[in-house]
């Protein structure tokens, strides 16, 4: 009886507290349906690819906003892959890297991963996200300064947040800015310029000549994020550092298992050997967190072997992202960034981009409009992502179906 008498009033005011979280919730979710910048998930029922079947859609659509840049994410052999090293090493490990989390397949990957960037070593994470938070604490102390690019991945500014060195912020790609910010910097023990490779809104591609070059001059260390270039930019698909030949200036890249190389999950650090020890004894994401699955494992180290052997998937990709940005840019469009597949075909007003993308998968084009806040005011797009497996006959249907939905718009004459 006793304990029923005191337990009324704990779950009474247990109940108005979930009450009051209810309405704080609420009041989040009105703003941000208020602020228009509510984002719903299509649910797709297939696997990801160039064709792709979305709950509520009858048919199958043609998918251009994935970043499985070279298709590896349904490819027979990855998958192949996959359920072997599931068959073989289990479903997953129950353990941390240090505990008893490490198999052999994780060791080959992370020698793969290092040849394939031609550096000394490389290390696992669950994602890049846990590679960029990772980063920067383990390495930098408040003895250290570090200079990013104001517009780098979210990771990248929530990596530098958690560490302690003195933070500089250099206007997008502005290399004058980043010169004055180094030379501020020359006080600090080491300097370390964070930059993505190719940056994923715009689909431009960072400086890395003469982001090297100033870092030569300034004494500075260069980290770059190629989770959108790993695969695919330069010759060989070794990244931006590859394109913009400057391989051996770059000291340290992150990147991701999550896009063009199998699109599972998993990411990566790659550089120094001492660097990536240091990162096994002190790396938060890496001590505390799950080792990857071997399935995840398996897909990636395939996708590798596939990028190794030929350069060919690189090539086809290349060209139908020209295809597709050549025809566009004939058609009357305007198309942000540098040859990259990442192509924003730009609209400016807001409602413009989201109304034009709901007509374009009325045609079976599946495409997102991006707006303010995920861009600046005003530059509101269609970002439109090519892969390495979408036909000839694919890539022209989806500007066909831009024009008819341009002109029904007025976004083109
Ligand atoms: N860095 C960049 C530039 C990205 O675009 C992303 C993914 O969106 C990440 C890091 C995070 O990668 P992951 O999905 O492996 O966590």
């Amino acid at each position: 009886l006793h304990a029923a008498l005191s337990a009324a009033p704990r779950s009474r005011r247990a109940q108005s507290a979930l009450t009051q979280l209810r309405g704080v919730l609420e009041e989040e979710l009105e703003a941000i349906r208020g602020a228009g910048t509510w984002k719903s998930e299509r649910v797709i029922t297939s696997r990801q690819g160039p064709r792709i079947h979305v709950d509520g859609v009858s048919g199958g659509i043609l998918n251009f906003c994935a970043n499985n840049y070279l298709g590896l994410s349904s490819h027979p052999e990855v998958i192949q892959a996959g359920l072997q090293a599931l068959e073989e090493f289990g479903a997953g490990l129950s353990s941390t890297r240090f505990i008893c989390g490490t198999q052999s397949i994780h060791k080959d990957l992370e020698a793969k991963i290092a040849r394939f960037h031609q550096r000394e070593d490389a290390i696992l994470y669950p994602s890049c996200f846990d590679a960029n938070a990772g980063l920067f604490e383990a390495l930098l102390t408040p003895q250290d300064a570090v200079l990013s690019d104001e517009l780098n991945h979210a990771s990248i500014i929530d990596g530098i947040r958690l560490c302690k060195a003195h933070k500089y912020r250099y206007h997008h790609l502005d290399m004058a800015d980043l010169e004055a910010k180094l030379q501020e910097a020359q006080k600090h023990r080491l300097r370390l310029v964070a930059t993505d490779g190719a940056f994923s809104m715009d689909g431009d591609i960072a400086p890395l000549r003469e982001i090297c070059h100033l870092a030569s001059r300034y004494d500075a260390l260069v980290f770059v994020d190629e989770c959108h270039a790993t695969g695919f930019l330069g010759a060989t698909g070794r990244g931006t550092d590859e394109l913009l030949g400057v391989t051996d200036q770059v000291t340290i890249i992150n990147s991701t298992l999550g896009k063009a190389l199998g699109g599972a999950s998993g990411g990566y650090t790659t550089g120094p050997e001492p660097l990536v020890s240091l990162l096994r004894q002190r790396s938060r994401p890496y001590l505390f967190s799950n080792s990857l699955p071997p399935a995840v494992v398996g897909c990636a180290s395939k996708a590798l072997d596939l990028l190794m052997e030929s350069n060919a998937i690189v090539q086809t990709m290349a060209a139908k992202t020209q295809r597709f940005r050549s025809k566009m840019e004939a058609a009357g469009f305007t198309i942000l960034g540098a040859n990259h597949p990442i192509c924003p075909v730009m609209l400016g007003d807001a409602r413009l981009a989201s109304c034009m993308a709901d007509d374009m998968l009325k045609r079976g084009i599946f495409v997102i409009g991006f707006s303010y806040p995920v861009v600046p005011k005003g530059k509101a797009r269609i970002r439109v992502q090519i892969s390495a497996v979408h036909s000839e006959e694919d890539i022209d249907r989806c500007v066909e179906a831009f024009v008819e939905v341009g002109r029904l718009h007025g976004a083109l004459p």
